[in-house]
């Protein structure tokens, strides 16, 4: 079955069609977090539906080029770096490192680029393209020295959100005070230099002052995709004004389509209101670490529910994960000790291995089913334990099973870490090298690395001292 998702652009359910079907990678945009606080995990529910699109794009045997950016300069990084009185890039490193640190918690896979916004490479190519749309009279500098997007001169403005632009009104990430602009639907790309501003800034054509936030995913995209990409993705806040401008300056740039699938998660609410720091209904990953969940629990929670139905957040729902995930591990254990039994070779039912249907990967064909396919999961799970009960499963049926596991797995990413045992030895030459090191004796200290190392185990001296971590590649 083709895999089908639906479209905000279309508002409807259509067949997928990469690009370029001959051997090029998917290409998929991402809207990243910006950087002026914990992200939380409302946040995070977003970025995990991208991980299940991206894993399951890879299972139907697709390969993908993700660009995450990170928003590091905007209205609120600024605003929080001078409140904190330090500069921009000190106050948003911190928040990028949680970033980085919560995602992998959450087992989440690494984009393959984590372009940063106040990168020169892409500011000189955000200056670029404002200098285009200029030419081409959609955007125009005002009095108050910014520069600003005329929307009534690209026709196919609203077309994403279905917006009829009369109804158009200020929104939150536009500043009060822009009385200067035509419309007021016109949004900024460059931002004119304030005192509020301090040192942030660049120089550009206008004079000095900042992009808006819309134009820096509009240019890193481009620099790193190129003109057109197959996927965008986002919450469905990103909607408007955020994804439709985005539009606006790449086609204003290109005149080219810029994606060919619009996909947009709906939130995770509290109480049946949007988790957002502007309420104060939030949590972080670490606050639900602090309530004694794991990142897998948690994992879980965020991805059991389709991406486009909204998801209420409640501890009762993160108990329900840890029950769906015990059932699983309880299942895992009971096929692989079947396995491993002395006469696991020998079939006690027909001899036949089972037959999987497909079924868990068609429901994900389906706008990514994730529902469905974690019905047929439990489904299975039930069969199997029932004929495990009555004694009618045999070895090679487990293993089948368990091999069906472990791909299905490489889109779920549920597995229970296997428990880390660290051999005494490895354990002795670290505390060896924790002696060498507060006696500063350098070279005695490498050594011991390198002999940990041959054993397959590396060291990372952190704060809170040396941690032992698996060589990667070592079995
Ligand atoms: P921001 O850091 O505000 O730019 O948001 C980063 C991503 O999280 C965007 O894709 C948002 O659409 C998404 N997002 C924000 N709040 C929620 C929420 N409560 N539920 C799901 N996604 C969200
Ligand atoms: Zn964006």
């Amino acid at each position: 079955m083709a895999l089908r998702l639906f479209n905000t652009y279309s508002r409807e359910v259509e067949e997928f069609e990469p690009r370029d079907p001959s051997a090029r990678p998917i290409k998929i945009y991402t809207c990243g977090p910006t950087v002026y606080s914990r992200a939380h995990i409302g946040n995070f529910r977003a970025y995990i539906f991208e991980d299940l699109l991206q894993r399951h794009l890879e299972l139907r045997g697709y390969k993908v080029h993700r660009v995450m950016n990170i928003t590091d300069v905007e209205d609120k990084t600024i605003r929080g770096a001078r409140e904190a009185g330090v500069r921009l890039q000190k106050f948003t490193e911190q928040f990028k490192v949680a970033f980085f640190e919560d995602a992998h918690t959450l087992r989440i896979k690494r984009a393959d680029e984590y372009p940063a916004a106040t990168d020169q490479r892409y500011i000189d190519r955000m200056i670029e393209m404002i200098s285009v749309l200029i030419s081409k009279g959609l955007a125009y500098q005002a009095d108050d020295k910014s520069v600003y997007f005329r929307i009534n001169k690209f026709p196919n403005y609203g077309k994403l959100a279905h917006f009829d632009l009369t109804q158009l009104q200020s929104t939150g990430r536009v500043k009060h005070d822009e009385y200067d602009k035509e419309h007021i639907g016109d949004f900024a790309l460059w931002k004119a230099w304030d005192e509020a501003d301090g040192d942030v800034k660049w120089d550009s054509p206008w004079g000095p002052g900042r992009p808006g936030w819309h134009i820096e995913c509009s240019a890193m995209s481009m620099a790193l995709l190129g003109d057109q990409i197959d996927v965008h993705c986002g919450g469905v806040d990103n909607i408007f004004p955020h994804h439709e401008a985005e539009i606006a300056q790449s086609e204003g740039v290109t005149g080219k389509k810029f994606v060919r699938y619009w996909l947009h998660c709906a939130h995770l609410l509290v109480d049946g209101q949007k988790m957002a720091k502007s309420l104060g209904n939030f949590y972080t990953v670490p606050d639900v670490l602090a309530k004694g969940y794991t990142g897998r629990e948690l994992r879980y929670a965020l991805l059991r529910v389709h991406y486009r139905v909204p998801l209420n957040f409640t501890w009762e729902g993160m108990n329900e994960a840890r029950e769906s995930l015990a059932r699983i591990d309880e299942w895992l254990a009971r096929l692989r000790e079947l396995t491993e039994k002395p006469n696991a070779e020998r079939p006690t039912a027909n001899g036949q291995s089972p037959v999987i249907e497909p079924a868990f990967e068609d429901a994900l064909d389906d706008d990514l089913n994730i529902s469905a396919a974690l019905g047929f999961l439990f489904e299975s799970i039930r069969e199997t334990n029932r004929a495990m009960d009555q004694n009618e499963m045999d070895a090679p049926s487990a293993r089948a099973w368990l091999d069906w596991w472990k791909r299905i797995n490489t889109v779920l990413d549920l597995e229970a870490e296997a428990e880390i045992v660290i051999p005494p030895e490895v354990t002795q030459l670290a505390d060896e090298r924790e002696n060498a090191r507060r006696e500063k004796n350098w070279n005695r200290s490498d050594e011991l690395r390198e002999r940990i190392f041959a054993l397959g185990w590396e060291v990372r001296d952190t704060k809170e001292g040396s941690k032992l971590t698996r060589r990667s590649g070592s079995t």
